[in-house]
């Protein structure tokens, strides 16, 4: 039987747009037709007998009979009806609908919904549900392809990282936790002699024991270690290794560690040639140039007689670049010992007043020439273990740095207190002041600033990479702080004396 043929055309569509579950029935409560939302909302399909899934079977049967007494509509107030063991509790109208074109055995339109509450709520949360798994389903398509950008992504990643690793000219060793070697590219393999299968997975400590005394690493601690630059002649190789911890972000804790090698040996024979020449330079040049400076102190002297005002100008200039060539010369001599590690140093108690005493009285003559502001502060009674001739050299350098680059009736003050377990000494002048760039260059060999302001001073640069040489041998450090145009500070700190 045809729904479309039992409802005219408008009353068919009213039928299959309605809000409320309809059923087409047969006598037999077979259903012959279900509209949009009982599909929806019920599982109901057309074939299945109503009869067999309400529990009031009677109720329904008496009104399926098609009895001229019976009135339309017959309404069952509560129709339980069981799908997939649920229970759902509604009210029925059942209106009987007679084929009269065909004669047919009667039909009827049964509406299930009528002050419903259950099926009410069952449509709703079947709709949300229906919403709930679009919207899932959207969700799932959008992850799904940032998912899949995100692997590729990383892939390309991972390849371009692996194909720098590989490509680099230092060789890497990565560790982890238990520090079994995970990692090793090219470079590392050819400065060691090893293949890629012998080492991965073995033991680094196994492998490079001579190394991990240099390794400071706590696995798996949450304690960050600092990366650490170190040197060592290794199978006949210098080398200069760098090691970092690998941490975790995430769980707060060191998981691994990365060496990174440098194959150093040609530049450090290159190094130690340059350091011999200078050195053998400076010897040969120091011993002429002494007999140059005594005769020169002779005739300053005036004991071979007094010279005409023009000679003695001359002689004049001739002894300032005598004992510039000499400084440059004591100051290369001093960089190869130091370098070669033949700074001979004998090691007493320095009280600091007497240091910082010696430097100023040598240095108020120069300071005095500029008219500046020259002043001693110093706490009594400080100590430190060290060289009275090298920290003086240190000290003297400083001194003579903050003198040359303050201008006239700027000031210089030597600072001296006890921090802790150190001594603190500073050198504060108010002169030109050093740029952040330049500050990074300060200690190297040879470096000086050239500008406007600095370039009619005289000096090697060669002053501030023997300090900080000379602070590092009595296990100090140098700090500088200083800003382009405000003045300078050059801090030392020295562990204090222990008896
Ligand atoms: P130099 O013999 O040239 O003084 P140094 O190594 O002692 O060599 O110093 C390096 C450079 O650092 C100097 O040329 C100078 O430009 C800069 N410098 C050092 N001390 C100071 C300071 N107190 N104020 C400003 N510039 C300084």
């Amino acid at each position: 039987m045809n729904s479309v043929k039992l409802l005219s055309g408008n009353a068919y569509s009213l039928w299959r747009v309605s809000m409320e579950p309809l059923l087409i029935l047969d006598a037999k409560g077979n259903i012959q037709d279900c509209n949009i939302v009982a599909k929806d909302c019920l599982p109901l399909k057309k074939g299945i007998s109503l009869l067999d899934i309400v529990q009031e079977k009677s109720d329904l049967q008496h009104a399926l009979q098609n009895s001229g007494d019976q009135e339309d509509p017959r309404v069952i107030d509560l129709l339980t009806i069981v799908i997939d063991n649920m229970e759902i509790r509604t009210r029925a109208q059942i209106i009987s609908l007679q084929d009269s074109a065909s004669h047919n055995a009667p039909c009827f339109i049964v509406s299930l919904n009528q002050n419903s509450p259950e099926l009410e709520s069952l449509e709703i949360a079947a709709k949300l549900n229906d919403q709930r798994v679009e919207n899932l389903r959207d969700n799932l398509t959008i992850v799904t392809k940032k998912l899949l950008e995100k692997t590729l992504q990383l892939a390309e990643q991972k390849n371009k990282v692996s194909t720098i690793i590989n490509g680099m000219g230092e060789g890497l060793i990565g560790c982890d936790d238990n520090g079994a070697i995970i990692h090793i590219n090219q470079a590392a393999l050819n400065l060691f002699d090893l293949s890629e299968q012998e080492i991965i997975g073995a033991s680094f400590a196994e492998y490079f024991s001579e190394l991990t005394k240099y390794i400071e690493y706590h696995p798996g601690s949450s304690m960050l270690v600092e990366q650490k630059i170190f040197d060592v002649r290794y199978n006949v190789k210098d080398l200069r290794i760098s090691v970092s911890p690998i941490f975790d972000e995430e769980e707060q804790r060191n998981d691994g560690f990365v060496l990174i090698v440098q194959d150093r040996t040609e530049q450090a024979e290159l190094d130690r040639m340059r350091s011999d020449l200078i050195s053998i330079v400076s010897h040969e040049l120091r011993s002429p140039l002494t007999s140059i400076k005594g005769y020169l102190d002779l005739m300053i002297s005036g004991d071979l007689g007094v010279f005409p005002l023009e000679m003695k100008s001359y002689i004049d200039i001739i002894s300032s670049n005598t004992n510039r060539l000499a400084t440059l010369i004591d100051d290369m001599l001093d960089l190869s010992r130091i370098e070669s590690g033949k700074l001979n140093m004998s090691f007493g108690k320095v009280e600091i007043k007497y240091l910082c005493d010696l430097v100023f009285l040598t240095m108020k003559p120069q300071a005095e020439k500029k008219k500046l502001k020259f002043s001693l502060d110093v706490e009594e009674g400080l100590a430190i273990s060290g060289d009275i001739d090298r920290m003086q050299q240190a000290l003297t350098n400083l001194v003579s740095n903050a003198i040359k680059y303050t201008p006239e009736e700027g000031s210089v003050i030597i600072h001296a207190i006890r921090t802790k377990e150190f001594i603190t000494i500073s050198v504060k002048d108010s002169g030109f002041g050093i740029s952040n760039d330049n500050q990074n260059r300060l200690f190297q060999k040879f470096f000086r600033i050239k500008n406007e302001k600095t370039r009619n001073i005289g000096g090697t640069g060669l002053g501030l990479c023997i300090t900080k040489s000379i602070v590092e041998a009595h296990d100090g450090k140098i700090i500088v702080d200083s800003e382009e145009g405000q003045g300078s500070n050059f801090i030392l700190e020295i562990p204090a004396y222990h008896s």
